[in-house]
Parts: C-alpha cells; sequence; structure tokens
C-alpha cells in the first residue's frame, strides 16, 4: 500500500460523516473494559484535522486532541508518512543495539530545547518517574543526601504510578493506595516563601531537599500558569543550593504554549523536564531530558522495553519537523490570543458565571465563578452536544487544548457554542 492510497482513504477524507454509522455495543464494552474512566457516552471512530466523528456520523470539533496531545490533529499528512514509511522499514528492535532514529529524535530535542541528554519512555507517567529515580541518584551520589526530598506542588498532575501519584499534590489520585513512596512533600504552588521554609524546615539530621518537582503551567490542576518571579527565585535558590530544578512539561511541551517548552515562558532553564503528550502528536512516547551535569545513570540502572523505538521516534520527527516547517508556534500564539480573547468577552457578558480566562498559547482554561452551582463537568456535557469537545481541569474549570493547527474559524466556532451554553446555563 502506498502512502497515496492511505492519504485517499474514505474514512479519513469524510468531511460530513452524517450517513456514516459504525455499530458500537456500550454494554459490551462496560462488560470487557474495566471501570477506571468516567467516559461521555459517546464512541468516537475517526478524525481529520480538528474534527473527530462518532459511530453514529455525528461531528465534533475536537478541543481536546486527547488531552493536549494531538498535536497536528488527526489524519495530518506528515504523520501519515512517517507512520507508513517507518512501519514498512522496522517499528521495534531494542536498546540491546542502536536505533538511528532515537539519535535523530534526540538531537533534535537538544537542538530545540536546553537539554543535552535524552532517555526515551512510554508515558508521562514513566518520564516523571525517570526524573524522580535521576534525582535521587543525584542526592545520593552527588549531594550526599542520606534521605533525599523532592518538593512538589500542591494541585499538581504528575502520573498515575506509585511514585507520581505521591508527586501528585492532590489527595483524590492518592486515597486507598498507600502506602506511598516515601520522600516528598508538598508546597503551595506560585509561593516562594513556602519553598525556602520547607528547605529549611526538611534540612534535618541526614535529611534534606535534593530536588523541586513542578509544572510550568498547572494542567489538570485547573490551567495555572507559573508566574515569572517565582521561578527565578527558585532558579537561583537552586543554583545557590545544588537542589535540582526539575520541571514536568508532559501537558504543556512541544509547542503547546505557543514555544517549544512551557519554561521558555518563565525565563528560566530547568536542570531536568519530562515531555509525553504531544511528543509524537498521540503515538504514546515520552522522555526525560536533562543537563550534561546530572546525566548520571550508568548502564543498567534505568530502561525501557519499548522506550525510543523506531517507530515512535520517526513519527516524534515527523511532528517536530512539521512544528517548524509550517511555522506552527507562530499559529498556536496567534490562535490563544484570539480564543482568550474570545473567552474573556464571554465572561465580560457573563460575570455571575465566569471568573477569569486564563493560559499559554494553545492551552487554556475558563474558570466557573464561586457562586455558580455551574461545574465544569456539566458545561463539558454541553458543549458535546453541541458539537464542541472540551476537557475539564478539576470541578470548576473547563480547559481548551485544541490540535496546534487549529485554524482562526474553529477557534470563532468553538467561542460561538461556549456563547451559546452560557446563555444556556445563565437562563
Ligand atoms: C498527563 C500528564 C502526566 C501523565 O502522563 P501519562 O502519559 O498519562 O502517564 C504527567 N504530568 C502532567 C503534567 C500531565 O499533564
Amino acid at each position: 500500500m502506498t502512502i497515496e492510497t492511505l492519504v485517499e482513504n474514505p474514512y479519513i477524507q469524510a468531511e460530513s460523516g452524517s450517513e456514516v454509522s459504525v455499530p458500537f455495543d456500550q454494554a459490551e464494552f462496560d462488560a470487557n473494559v474495566m471501570g477506571t474512566y468516567g467516559r461521555f457516552p459517546i464512541a468516537l471512530d475517526r478524525g481529520k484535522g480538528c474534527r473527530v466523528w462518532d459511530t453514529e456520523g455525528r461531528e465534533y470539533l475536537d478541543f481536546v486532541a486527547g488531552i493536549a496531545t494531538c498535536t497536528l490533529g488527526h489524519a495530518h499528512p506528515a504523520m501519515i508518512e512517517a507512520v507508513t514509511r517507518q512501519i514498512q522499514k522496522l517499528h521495534h528492535v531494542s536498546n540491546l543495539y542502536y536505533i538511528p532514529e532515537q539519535g535523530e529524535l534526540a538531537k533534535w530535542l537538544i537542538e530545540h530545547s536546553c537539554a543535552d541528554r535524552v532517555f526515551f519512555c512510554n508515558s508521562g507517567a514513566e518520564a516523571n518517574e525517570s526524573a524522580i529515580k535521576l534525582a535521587r541518584k543525584y542526592a545520593h551520589t552527588v549531594l550526599d543526601i542520606e534521605k533525599p526530598v523532592i518538593l512538589t506542588a500542591k494541585a499538581s498532575f504528575h502520573g498515575r504510578t506509585l511514585a507520581t501519584i505521591t508527586a501528585t499534590g492532590q489527595s483524590k489520585y492518592q486515597k486507598n493506595f498507600d502506602p506511598l513512596v516515601p520522600g516528598f512533600h508538598y508546597v503551595p504552588y506560585n509561593d516562594i516563601k513556602a519553598v525556602e521554609n520547607a528547605i529549611a524546615d526538611l534540612d534535618e539530621g541526614n535529611q534534606r531537599v535534593a530536588a523541586i518537582l513542578l509544572e510550568a503551567l498547572q494542567g489538570e490542576g485547573g490551567v495555572r500558569p507559573g508566574e515569572l518571579d517565582y521561578f527565578l527565585r527558585l532558579r537561583k535558590i537552586c543554583d545557590d543550593t545544588g537542589i535540582l530544578l526539575m520541571l514536568d512539561e508532559v501537558q504543556v511541551g512541544m509547542g503547546r504554549t505557543g514555544k517549544y517548552w512551557g519554561y521558555e515562558n518563565l525565563g528560566i532553564e530547568p536542570d531536568i523536564f519530562s515531555s509525553a503528550k504531544g511528543l509524537a502528536g498521540g503515538i504514546p512516547i515520552g522522555a526525560m531530558l536533562c543537563k550534561q551535569f546530572c546525566d548520571i545513570f550508568e548502564p543498567g540502572e534505568h530502561a525501557s522495553t519499548f522506550g525510543g523505538n523506531p517507530f515512535v521516534c520517526a513519527v516524534a520527527l515527523s511532528v517536530g519537523q512539521t512544528l517548524e516547517q509550517e511555522d506552527i508556534l507562530q499559529n498556536v500564539q496567534q490562535r490563544g490570543e484570539q480564543l482568550r480573547k474570545r473567552l474573556r468577552a464571554i465572561a465580560v457578558q457573563y460575570p455571575e458565571l465566569v471568573a477569569e480566562v486564563r493560559g499559554w498559547g494553545l492551552i487554556n482554561g475558563m474558570e466557573l465563578a464561586a457562586e455558580t452551582e455551574l461545574t465544569s463537568i456539566d458545561f463539558v456535557k454541553a458543549a458535546i452536544a453541541e458539537g464542541l469537545l472540551l476537557v475539564p481541569a478539576g470541578p470548576k474549570v473547563i480547559r481548551f487544548v485544541p490540535p496546534l493547527i487549529v485554524s482562526a474559524e474553529e477557534i470563532e466556532q468553538a467561542a460561538q457554542v461556549v456563547e451559546r451554553v452560557m446563555a444556556a446555563s445563565a437562563s
């Protein structure tokens, strides 16, 4: 099969799928798949650009993008080309051998970030887990700390493995999974005094703070951007003390904020950072990147069977190159401004419903007013009924994370749906 025949696939060419219906049995699905997710009652079947169609043939504008993951939207020609080319050549071997595609992707990442070295894995949680392991080894072998503590923020989100739910400063993700992993301590986000106090308080006996792990913008915890002054002062503290500054870029990295990495909005460079969601545009991948001075893992100390296989690396490289060639970061900045302006105008119209609109680039949140009974989940349900996919970020924040290729018309269309749902909610 050639790439051309794939691109001509009728499923991905469909502009309106109203006549297409695919059998889907929800009861059977629920009987077979674990109930770990609270799913919206639609089943998605195909997509193109910023649009997806469900099994009934209904069309949706996709402002979720697989939760900030489908960087280039659905069925992008560059991804189809990379997937097709690489699957025909070699898709998986093992890190027993050199993988040229992995080297090329690492080179691209290093050229487009502050990092000097990359480790590849398969998900955001694993990338953070890698960073946590690296920080602990650094604490033991370089900082000479017997009981290292990692500071993380309240309302953060770092993943679902045991170490990353522990790092996550939200008890709802930890409940019933204790005993948690020792060595974590939480501080309020954007509060430098709290960090200074924690560093002082935790310095006793053979225990000390070894690393600070934060999101550049808290995504899941409510789309809360990091403050410039806070991060500048954090960087200074870490420089003065040797504490590692680690950023979780899983949601905001790879162009989502209008810059390649979230930290570029904060005037600092981290020592270690993680990436995953948007890195390969929706093909599973994770990466932990670091500066040369903390590249201290030795052979056998950390590994991943699938990590950095030829297939995912070829796709991620095509996503990165497409971001560059098509000047997509500029689109992210312009479309982001357009969206915030439109949402802020709606907020002014409905002050009893909307408290604030905030975000960077194409990760934006609309926080509902504390007084209203309207919740983010109610709002998202109403938007889905109007043909717009959105995702909550906590009980009161609605998150807008469309593909980075979203057009001005699509932003306007989404804003009109938000307006309609607001009007209905106000009445
Ligand atoms: C989604 C997310 C994770 C977890 O990523 P997975 O791929 O689901 O393991 C970690 N950190 C942040 C900031 C995220 O948004």
